[in-house]
């Protein structure tokens, strides 16, 4: 989450006046796409096991839907700030118009730590962040989907709050939701896997062989467990995961120099996406430092945790070795280590673009839902890798054309987008 000194929101802004530069946006287009459309900051007061009554600060901010309804997850941690929503809701932006469907950008956010709520009090704390936005946000306005620390138990709570007050039933309203229960089939593999269908396609352009590479990841959550599992399938080899150890307010990286086996980890992680450190000591892991996952001797790095984790300080310690840095998490590398790895020939994947998955199947439960028809899951990830293939090989073909850093390419596409809909809907 953002530091003292970082702010999410001024990097999102950074990344898009350079893109604005290069494409001549005038200052009408400018004003409107480096700031948010809407934003709702709200009080939610729940009555806690205890008896006492503590209020939440819960957000919701719509950073522009001229393309479609917006769309974005709703965070729960206890450093949330505005400004991390807000950076959030405009990655979503340019996310949704990379891979090319038709929604706009929001993201939701509540300061707290589910570490330490009880399932009821994490009910209630869905329930009241509908109850203050259910004027605000819909099915043909903007869609709430799960994203750190939360998840289908949560987005249920929140449809079934909607559904109460609307007095029907609406299953468009949020997506994520649990299968069978208006979820689809693939959304908790598709952001992983979304991540490694562009790292395939990416490797198959530098004519590496995944059967080669080894890669280091950062976090152990959703988008990392299947990350790995399918870059496993490809062949290729994880040393070390970090994850956020509660207990000791800090995060370690957990290293085996054979590789680490995904299911045994597994077996030892609660459902934050936290390792047992004193298990896996006894399997045969050496525990480092939080940042060690980010010096390894490895081809590919996957940031997959959280913003600003590959920053201006600690990338000149990125191994020679790295070819690929394939970006999981939102928002994890900073302008400043965007020009190193620039200049040292890193090939990116950038975060809007390769964890674009999960908004992806979000789109795909939409569409399921408003049939009421359910796909398979192949039929699922089949059009997901078709989507993320397709917008993956858009970008790097500009790329390579107009010779720009990944990043840039993906930002000239999704802003030419956004800006020729706010100009076609005549509001600039
Ligand atoms: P999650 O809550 O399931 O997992 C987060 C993981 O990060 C956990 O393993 C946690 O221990 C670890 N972590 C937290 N702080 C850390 C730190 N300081 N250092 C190392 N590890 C740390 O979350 P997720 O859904 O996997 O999301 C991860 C990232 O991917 C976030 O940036 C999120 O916005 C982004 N993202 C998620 C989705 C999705 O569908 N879940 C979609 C797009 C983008």
């Amino acid at each position: 989450m953002a530091g003292k000194s970082f702010n999410p929101f001024e990097m999102a802004q950074t990344q898009f006046d350079k893109v604005a530069d290069m494409l001549n946006l005038d200052n009408g287009v400018r004003g409107l796409l480096r700031n948010t459309l809407r934003e709702y900051h709200f009080s939610i007061p729940v009555h806690m096991d205890d008896g006492s009554v503590k209020v939440f600060r819960g957000f919701r901010v719509q950073h522009n839907d001229a393309r479609g309804p917006g769309k974005g997850g709703i965070r729960f941690h206890p450093q949330e700030t505005i400004d991390t929503v807000r950076a959030l809701a405009t990655w979503m932006t340019w996310k949704c118009a990379v891979v090319d469907i038709p929604l706009g950008g929001s993201k939701g956010g509540v300061i707290c730590d589910p570490h330490n709520l009880s399932q009821r009090e994490q009910e209630q704390i869905c329930r009241g962040w509908v109850r203050q936005l259910s004027k605000n946000v819909g099915p043909i306005n903007d869609v709430p989907a799960p994203d750190v620390m939360t998840n289908a138990q949560h987005m249920l709570w929140m449809l079934d709050e909607f559904e109460t007050i609307q007095g029907s039933k609406y299953p468009g309203f949020i997506t994520g939701k649990p299968v069978g229960m208006g979820g689809s089939l693939g959304r908790t593999e598709a952001t992983g896997y979304g991540l490694i269908y562009t790292l395939r396609e990416a490797l198959k352009v530098l004519k590496i062989d995944p059967k080669d590479t080894s890669a280091s990841v950062q976090g152990f959550g959703n988008v990392a467990q299947y990350a790995i599992r399918l870059y496993n399938e490809f062949g290729g080899k994880v040393l070390c995961v970090s994850c956020w150890d509660q207990n000791d307010q800090t995060a370690y990286t957990y290293l085996r120099a054979k590789g680490i086996d995904l299911d045994e980890l597994l077996g030892i992680t609660d459902r934050f996406g936290g390792i047992d450190k004193d298990k896996a000591k006894n399997l045969g892991y050496e525990r480092l430092a939080a940042e060690a996952w980010l010096e390894q001797d490895v081809n590919i790095l996957m940031p997959c945790a959280l913003e600003n984790q590959v920053t201006g300080e600690n990338v000149h310690k990125i191994s020679k070795k790295v070819k690929i840095l394939a970006e999981g998490a939102n928002g994890p590398t900073t302008p400043e280590a965007d020009k190193f790895l620039d200049e040292k020939g890193v090939y990116v994947l950038p975060d809007f673009l390769a964890n674009a998955g999960g908004v992806t199947c979000s789109y795909f439960e939409q569409v399921q839902s408003n049939m009421n028809y359910f796909w398979t899951k192949e039929e699922v990830l089949t059009h997901l890798d078709e989507k993320m293939t397709s917008a993956y090989h858009a970008v790097n073909d500009l790329s390579k054309k107009r010779k720009l850093y990944m990043r840039d390419a993906a930002y000239v596409i999704a802003i030419s987008r956004v800006a020729q809909a706010c100009k076609d809907r005549g509001w600039i």
